[in-house]
């Protein structure tokens, strides 16, 4: 079974979210890049209003693309950044699992904050998920790539377990396969920020 939609919102620097994606194609790789950056390559996280085991589900996601090599990109954990990390009611159990909301202007993000859907049947360990378990940390790493400007992936390398690439679309219930990059996550970052 898969879950679809997990999606993301591209806003305004004024905080309106907009609907759509708007994705920047890129014909030869099977990534797509959302259009606007950082303008640098640190970038801080908030996390310090979750529980400790979401803090590490949102500490893994983030060093998925912390450890992209030879990317620079470095997200770091602060707790008076704006870019928040939290736990939200969003449209129930099923359906969209987390939303990703990116602020720019002029091409440049200046905000990305992490909604993860209170209602869902999250399993948040370094193990394995149940069979109808969603897997936090596949779902932190895949929104932490959008907070980075990475849209979703169009290859076929989405089409199975268990080297599915994180920025795939969707998720496969109960399974771990997007914790992991792959090279066509790992070009992305590296093509954004290298
Ligand atoms: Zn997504």
């Amino acid at each position: 079974m898969k879950r679809a939609l997990i999606r993301f919102a591209l806003g305004t620097v004024l905080g309106a979210v907009i609907a759509g994606m708007g994705f920047r194609a890129a014909p030869a790789f099977g990534y797509n890049l959302m259009g606007p950056k950082w303008n640098t390559n640190t970038v801080q996280y908030d996390k310090h209003t979750l529980s400790s085991s979401w803090q590490s589900v949102a500490s893994f996601g983030a060093s998925q693309w912390t450890n992209v090599s030879p990317s620079p990109f470095t997200w770091v954990s602060n707790n008076n950044s704006n870019n928040d990390i939290t736990r939200a009611a969003i449209d129930g159990g099923g359906g969209t699992l987390a939303v990703t909301t990116v602020w720019y202007s002029g091409g440049t993000i200046s905000r990305a904050t992490i909604k993860f859907d209170s209602a869902e049947n999250w399993y948040v360990g370094s193990s394995t998920p149940g069979s109808s378990q969603i897997d936090a940390r596949a779902v932190s790493a895949h929104e932490f790539g959008h907070g980075a400007g990475i849209g979703h992936s169009s290859s076929g390398g989405c089409s199975s377990c268990p080297n599915r690439y994180t920025m795939c679309a969707s998720y496969v219930v109960g399974s771990t396969c997007q914790r992991s990059l792959e090279a066509d996550d790992r070009n992305a970052l590296n093509a954004l920020y290298p």
